[in-house]
């Protein structure tokens, strides 16, 4: 793509150079003082793909200063196309995660399935009737990462689930070879292997003959419902984060309520990308008798758990995860709860490596919260 269209494509022209909204909202820029979104584009446009763009991987691709910008100048879009056919980065994690999502595309050894579904128990209601299915995503490698979260607690939140779903009469189906849903692998150029992936994962869905798929992951359903239908075509299903469909039902449920102050962590996937505010506020307000406290910065205007493509992780995550957990805490919450294994992947593995241990802030995932909470 020429220059011309990089900048029509993505609004990059549009820039009025405002009050900076765009760098006030941006968690990078406010930890580095650099990593102006603006002057990022400016300066690859001006030097070409062989300057020195390493700034290009701390963005974490939370689009908050797309929803600042007063001209919606999609810096994150423009963001993830600069990176394709680079790779002048550092993958987290020692770079298991990418080595397994790259695996996933290429073409995994023979029960890699299997293992992608270990979480499932004999206590679970599955079936292929219900017209509905379940995306579990990568719980069972989050678990395997040993991020300072409780052992297991990825695979809880699949299970979580379907206790939902069972308990709405809904025994979802689960994907024969479930993979990766490609997420980071497209938000950090690999842009062949994520159509490997969105290729095998729709037509598997389209296996189940699922008209509904559901994920825990907010990444993955935008990701399935999104980015597999710009790669792919229109798809023969609907993609919903599962909160939007317990919340949904919200009145055939029934809960033991707790009587913590809870307050809701808006994932950028769910809350930005896809819109959804008030279904995870629904389900989390029938979980204890206590009003759910609102952040000052909520809904579109959360900010990033500092998570991005799981690359060049740096004291801006850490400042991610401080800064929210000060926030709630100040806010006057005991309970901080989201609804994205990812977020939660991210909280734990930085609570787990400061003293934030002794923070008075727990953060809890939602799905795995509501489940627990069922009436027997
Ligand atoms: S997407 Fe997020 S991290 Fe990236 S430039 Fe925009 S605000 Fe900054
Ligand atoms: S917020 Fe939008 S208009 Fe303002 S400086 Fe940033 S990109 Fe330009």
């Amino acid at each position: 793509m020429n220059e011309t269209d990089l900048k029509t494509k993505y609004r990059i022209e549009d820039c009025t150079r405002c009050k900076n909204e765009c760098a006030r909202a941006c968690p990078v820029f406010r930890q580095y003082g650099k990593h102006h979104p603006q002057e990022l584009a400016h300066a690859f446009l001006r030097d070409g793909a062989a300057g020195d763009h390493r700034l290009l991987w701390t963005c974490v691709t939370c689009r908050a200063c797309t929803e600042a910008c007063p001209f919606k100048v999609e810096f994150a879009d423009f963001i993830r196309e600069l990176r394709v056919g680079r790779s002048d980065f550092r993958p987290v994690h020692g770079g298991i995660v990418r080595a397994y999502q790259l695996k996933q595309a290429a073409g995994p050894k023979p029960g890699a399935a299997k293992a992608r579904i270990s979480w499932v128990d004999k206590s679970l209601e599955l079936g292929s009737e219900s017209g509905v299915a379940l995306f579990a995503g990568c719980v069972s490698l989050f678990d395997a990462l040993g991020s300072g979260a409780a052992p297991g607690s990825f695979a809880g939140m699949a299970r979580a689930a379907v206790r939902l779903l069972n308990r709405l009469g809904v025994a979802p189906a689960i994907l024969e070879d479930e993979r990766c849903c490609g997420r980071d692998l497209y938000d950090t150029g690999e842009r062949e292997a994520f159509a490997a992936l969105a290729r095998h994962n729709a037509a598997e869905i389209v296996k189940t003959k699922a008209k509904t798929v559901l994920t825990m992951c907010p990444e993955c359903a935008y990701t399935l419902k999104v980015t597999y239908a710009r790669e792919l075509g229109e798809q023969p299903f609907e993609v919903r984060h599962v909160t939007e469909y317990v919340a949904g039902r919200i009145g055939e449920l029934a809960f033991d309520a707790g009587e913590e102050t809870f307050a809701f962590h808006d994932p950028c996937y769910l809350c930005r990308y896809l819109g959804v505010e008030d279904a995870p506020r629904t389900l989390l307000a029938a979980l204890s008798s206590r009003k759910t406290i609102e952040l000052e910065r909520r809904g579109a205007a959360a900010p990033c758990c500092g998570a991005g493509s799981l690359v060049d992780h740096g004291p801006h995550t850490r400042t991610a995860v401080d800064e929210r957990l000060v926030e709630a805490h100040r806010a006057g919450a005991g309970t901080l709860v989201t609804a994205c294994p990812k977020c939660t992947l991210t909280f734990a593995e930085v609570l787990g490596g400061t003293s934030w241990r002794r923070s008075p802030v727990d953060v809890k995932d939602l799905l795995t919260l509501a489940a627990a909470r069922l009436s027997k």
